[in-house]
Formats: C-alpha cells, structure tokens, sequence
C-alpha cells in the first residue's frame, strides 16, 4: 500500500540534502578535498610512502597485530577473498544466520564450491552462541572449517557477541577458523580482533570509515595464514600473501593502486584514528545509537513504527531497522523529497517490491555522524511522521536530546 497523500512542507527538500542510508556513508569534506588531486606516480615517492602508512592505522582499526590487505573492490569482494583464501573446495562451512547479509556471504561460498550450513537465527535476535558450541561439538570429525559470522546484519540490524561464539568454539575444542564480516560495524560497534580470538576479519572502506565505495580489507591471523596453504580456489587476484608484504609496490593491489581513494582513505584514517580515537568513536556511535532509540522508543505505537531489534544489547550502533506496516516507503518518500533526508530501503525482511516490502525502512549512523546530524536525521523522521499522519507517540525528539546530553 502506497500512500500519496502526503502533505508539502513547502519545499523544505532544498539546501543541504543527508544521506542516512546504511553504506555508503557520509563522506567527510576532508575526504574528498584529499581526494581532489591529479594522478601521482604510482612507482615511488608520496604515494608509496602514503600506502605504507595506511596498514598500521587499518590494524588499529580492526585491532589486530596481525595482517591487513586491501582490495580495490567493495565487501563482496571480501568475502570472496577470505573464503578463497582460507578454504579447499568441498570445505563445510557454519553460517550463523541474523539476516539477508549471512545469505549473501554463503552464496559466495557456494560458488566457490563449498559446502554452506546455516543455523537461522531469524530477522530480529543475535546469534545463540551456545546453539553454535552444541552444533560444533556434534561435529566430532571437525569437518566444519570456518564459522562465518556476521558482526552487524545490516539489514536486521542485529549485532551479535563475536566473543561469546568464539569462546564457545575455545569449549568445544573446535579448529574452526572465525570468520567476523565487520562491514557495517568497523570503526562504529566495539570489535576486538585479537582480543576476542578472531581469524579473519572483513570490513569495507564505505561505512564506517567514511570514504567512497571501492576498497576491502581483509585482516587475517597466523592460524588464518596456516589455512592458506591447503586454499585450492585462490587465483593470483585474490592471494592474500604478494599483498601482505608486497616485494614490489604494485603488489599490494596486484596492478595498479586507487590512488585517490588512497588519499581519501589517509585522511580519514587521520580523524579516526589520530583525531578523534577508535575507542571515542565507538563511544559517539553508541551515545548516538541511543539517543535514536531513545526517539524511537518513544515512537512505537500500534499501528505505527517498532524498532526490529527488541533487545537494545542485540542493536547496532550504525544501523537501525525499523517496521513501519504499510508506510515505510511513504515515509522514506515523503523525508527525502520534503525534508532533504534519504533513509534506508528494508532489506531482506520480504520480497524487494512486494506489499510487504514496503513496510520497513532502515537508517544508516555510521561513520561521519554529530549529534547535529542524529537530530537533523531524527527531525525528518518526526516531521514524516506527522505529516503523513502516521500514528506515533509524543516526545520522541526531547527523549533523544536527553540521551545525547545524559551522563
Ligand atoms: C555493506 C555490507 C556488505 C556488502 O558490501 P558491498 O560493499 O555492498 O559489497 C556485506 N556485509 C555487510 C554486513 C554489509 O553491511
């Protein structure tokens, strides 16, 4: 059901316009001035020195002493090189499963030729991890090779506890590799590599670290590393070792680099990791993950909206999806044609294009967020939901202004 009675704020559409989707981000000014340049020489001087220096602060972002590699690609890119990486054809595979994002991730795998096992979790929990220990352990011969578990489900906005699973696969004495795809939550959700005993981690440079689509990291450990050597569906492209340490610069992409998107990366890296810190990073996200559920909570109303995610430990902190019956797309419609404000499509939650569809809508917080911006975000949502008569509770905006401000 579509609703087309939506009624003009008056052109309110024009100035600046937000992009609150979940990936790509919000690309900083900074970013994009590094990025405005001519071409530099891809053999020696600014550039090589530039890509050195972007693999230790990627480490900090993944916090990992381990091994970083970079990919000109997107995140599927990722996930087919730390499969190809990491794997033999006929390898069983265990994908925990919080949403559409886990499909995606074993569809990879099942084109490279491995075996995929779900354990579905449904659409709006974490992932059990002691239903993961139960399944490994009654994998006595140890024929599952990797558990592939996806840190943030962007389109459920699930986040799942990495560490509890890998302490259950610790109890269950299991060799598995953990696999964590950190896309949509690196820089954002806490994530400790090394600490909670991650193999392999992906992650994209779109969302949470603020610059335009088209690089993948892939961060892996020694265990990881001992994998590769029986991986019999990695080709030249996706070998992860020539781009670990490079003999030669052009190694590191295997042909030549994205050298702006270089550029963009170090300034980003720059605020991230050097400016601000990753560990106040995750702390703004969280504060304004709160204050938007805080809003929301406020909000929810029969016949109205309801966050996905009931339990708040369960929510990201760079994404939210919502369930608005019916109105979802009027109300994503009305915000960013009335108000300048593009949220999130539903993803995975029914059919692209069926009725039901049209009942969810996502917003994207990651990365370069104020708590300007969550207010302006939250603001065009309130406006929605007036003008389109939506049903909905009182004060969700004061609920999310005291959550900025609380101690
Ligand atoms: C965005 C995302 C991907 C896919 O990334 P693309 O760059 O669109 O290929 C994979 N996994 C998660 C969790 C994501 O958020």
């Amino acid at each position: 059901m579509r609703d087309d009675t939506t009624k003009s704020a008056a052109g309110l559409g024009y100035g600046p316009h937000t992009l609150a989707i979940p990936g790509p981000s919000i690309v900083p000014d900074r970013v994009l001035r590094a990025m405005h340049r001519p071409s530099p020489n891809i053999y020696h001087g600014e550039l090589v020195d530039l890509t050195h220096s972007l693999i230790p602060d990627l480490k900090r972002v993944a916090r990992t002493e381990h091994n970083a590699t970079i990919y000109i690609g997107n995140g599927h890119a990722t996930w087919e090189a730390c499969l190809a990486n990491t794997h033999a054809r006929g390898d069983l595979v265990l994908i925990p499963r919080t949403g559409t994002f886990a499909d995606g991730w074993g569809e990879m795998a099942r084109g490279l030729g491995l075996r995929v096992e779900y354990l579905d979790f449904g659409n709006r929990d974490a992932m059990d991890a002691a239903a993961i220990g139960a399944r490994l352990r009654e994998d006595k011969a140890h024929e599952i090779r990797s558990v592939l578990a996806v840190h943030v489900d962007t389109s459920s906005s699930v986040r799942s506890d990495i560490a509890a699973i890998r302490s259950e696969m610790d109890a269950a004495g299991h060799p598995a590799l953990l696999q964590a795809d950190c896309m949509a939550s690196m820089g954002c959700d806490v994530f400790e590599m090394d600490e909670w005993g991650v193999d392999v981690a992906i992650a994209g440079c779109q969302k949470g670290l603020m610059t335009p689509a088209g690089m993948g990291f892939v961060f892996y450990n020694d265990k990881a590393a001992r994998a590769r050597a029986r991986a019999d569906c990695v080709t030249g492209y996706w070998d992860w070792v020539p781009r670990t340490e490079p003999e030669i610069y052009f190694r590191y992409f295997y042909g030549t680099g994205p050298t702006h998107h270089l550029y963009g990366l170090r300034e980003a890296l720059d605020m991230l990791v050097h400016e601000e810190g990753v560990e106040q990073a995750w702390e703004r996200h969280g504060r304004l993950a709160r204050a938007l559920w805080a809003a929301f909570e406020r909000w929810e109303a029969p016949g109205g909206l309801e966050l996905n995610v009931r339990d708040r430990a369960a929510r990201s902190h760079a994404v939210t999806s919502v369930r608005l019956p019916e109105r979802g797309t009027a109300l994503r419609e009305w915000s960013e044609q009335e108000f300048g404000l593009t949220l999130g499509i539903g993803l995975g939650m029914a059919p692209l294009g069926s009725e039901e569809w049209h009942g969810f809508f996502r917003v994207g917080h990651m990365g370069h967020l104020s708590g300007h911006s969550m207010m302006g975000t939250l603001g065009g949502i309130d406006a929605a939901l007036k003008a389109l008569a939506i049903p909905h509770g009182d004060g969700g905006l004061e609920a999310a202004t005291r959550a900025l401000v609380a101690d």
